[in-house]
């Protein structure tokens, strides 16, 4: 596979969020002609921007953690590195009894509804997984027989069960142990020393910004960027790849599909039948999230883990309690997500209805706010962001070479050691740059 020098490949990256983008990048810093096709008017896919009330930042709310390397190099190279703004952050717990915070070792031992050894054994869980250095051992076991072993019944009822079932929905019996662990490596790493206090970064101007200067950089090194050209298919012309969009086609040597393993298998239309099912047979799990606009604030709390059932959402993030007031124009910034199985009936709903049922939730769980108070309530939905960790799950992904010569999938599902996050995106663009550029051998 690797080109003759004086005849570089004509690579197709397809999908332009923080993976095609990065991927498009490190191919045109190899040499190659790249060029980028993305479905929607703006690039940047999950990261990208939107306005709710006049203010502009992340459609899905986003942070950077201190040890995000592969996502800081890369702002690096946009020399917007040294702009992140580093901050200690709060994170509170809701239970329906009501707020408790979570921020340190004391709010810890406060944890209500469990007692001590419960809270020893879930101490030393945390403390365990969060040194386990490879999750992917931890695949054979469900995760909900793991937690028991290590924190015990009571603790996996009351806290466990419910963080599972607010990120995952009816899908959080299907996952693996590897998926609580790579959450809880993730989350231990932002902490520094450990259950001490939590620092999150941002850049200013948001991911707008930096998918802003990405798509900058890349058309600067080359990349031809087609953004507003949904890919309706994908197929082997003769020597080339062609792919057929709403608004024409383009020929490459070299494609590589970023976008869901679901939505690439409907595309690929010369994939085996064995690949098409094994691409189908992930699940995701999506998001329907509002973005409010508050005339005053909820409580500082960054993050809100909710516990509750009856609440609608199952988180609460206070963005304003990390980003500079001037960022919002003294407003304050809130999400509202609620993940769901990908093929949830409650994607149809329609904004009206999902309006109702959050505010009255976040009217329960904060009873000072009054509906005045919001000002600007906009909703946003995604069927695929995560492909569920479920058991043995990574000898069942497929490898990013297909069948079809020179069609390479590689997607956030490839995401095998770590939680998804934009850190993990990138490196997964660098490993599959370095992969796809090198001898034609299996790419897993
Ligand atoms: C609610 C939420 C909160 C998050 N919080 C954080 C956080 O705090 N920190 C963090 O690091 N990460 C966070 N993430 C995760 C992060 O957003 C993702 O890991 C990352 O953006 C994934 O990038 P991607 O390019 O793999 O996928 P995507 O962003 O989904 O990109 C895929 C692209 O393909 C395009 N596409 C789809 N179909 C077609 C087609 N047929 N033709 C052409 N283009 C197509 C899409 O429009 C999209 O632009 C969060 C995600 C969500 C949803």
């Amino acid at each position: 596979m690797p080109e003759p020098k004086d005849k570089p490949a004509h690579w197709g990256v397809l999908g332009g969020g923080m993976l095609g983008l990065t991927l498009a990048h490190r191919l045109a810093q190899a040499g190659h002609r790249v060029t980028l096709v993305e479905g929607s008017p703006d690039l940047g896919g999950l990261t990208s921007a939107w306005e709710v009330g006049g203010v502009v930042w992340d459609r899905y709310y986003h942070v950077t953690l201190l040890s995000d390397f592969n996502l800081r190099s890369l702002l690096a190279e946009l020399d917007l590195e040294r702009e992140i703004q580093w901050r200690v952050t709060r994170t509170n717990f809701f239970t329906g009894s009501g707020l408790y915070p979570l921020n340190n070792a004391v709010d810890f031992l406060r944890l209500p509804q469990l007692g001590w050894l419960d809270k020893a054994r879930l101490a030393m869980t945390i403390l365990y997984g969060s040194r386990i250095e490879n999750g992917r051992a931890l695949e054979k076991y469900p995760v909900e027989e793991w937690l028991v072993r290590l924190s015990g019944r009571r603790t996996f009822d009351k806290l466990w069960q419910p963080l599972l079932r607010a990120k995952l929905g009816t899908n959080h019996s299907r996952v693996s142990a590897a998926f609580i662990w790579a959450v809880i490596r993730r989350f231990y790493a932002a902490r520094r020393g450990g259950l001490k206090t939590e620092m999150f970064g941002y850049v200013p101007g948001g991911y707008g910004r930096i998918v802003t200067a990405l798509g900058r950089l890349i058309e600067r090194n080359g990349v031809r960027v087609k953004a507003g050209h949904p890919v309706t298919e994908i197929r082997r012309a003769g020597a080339t790849l062609r792919v057929q969009t709403d608004k024409g086609g383009f020929d490459f040597d070299r494609i590589a599909v970023t976008f869901a393993t679901p939505l690439a298998a409907r595309v690929c239309t010369d994939l085996s039948d064995d690949e098409r099912t094994r691409l189908k047979d992930i699940s995701y799990q999506g998001v329907v999230c509002a973005s409010l606009l508050l005339k005053k604030p909820l409580g500082g709390a960054y993050l809100t883990y909710i516990t509750d059932e009856t609440i609608p959402f199952t988180a609460v993030i206070e963005m304003s309690s990390l980003i500079d007031g001037k960022e919002t124009g003294g407003q304050y910034l809130v999400y509202l997500p609620r993940y769901l199985p990908s093929d949830d009936p409650f994607f149809e709903q329609a904004d009206d209805a999902v309006e109702e049922e959050f505010r009255s939730g976040l009217l329960r769980m904060f009873p000072e706010l009054r509906p005045g108070d919001i000002a600007v309530f906009r909703i946003s939905r995604t069927r695929h962001v995560l492909a569920l960790s479920t058991l043995n799950y990574s000898s069942h992904l497929p490898p990013m070479t297909t069948s079809v010569p020179g069609l390479s999938i590689v997607n956030s599902a490839h995401i095998i050691n770590g939680a998804l996050s934009v850190n993990e995106t990138v490196g997964l663009a660098n490993k599959a740059a370095e992969r796809l550029l090198a001898a034609d051998r299996p790419l897993r």
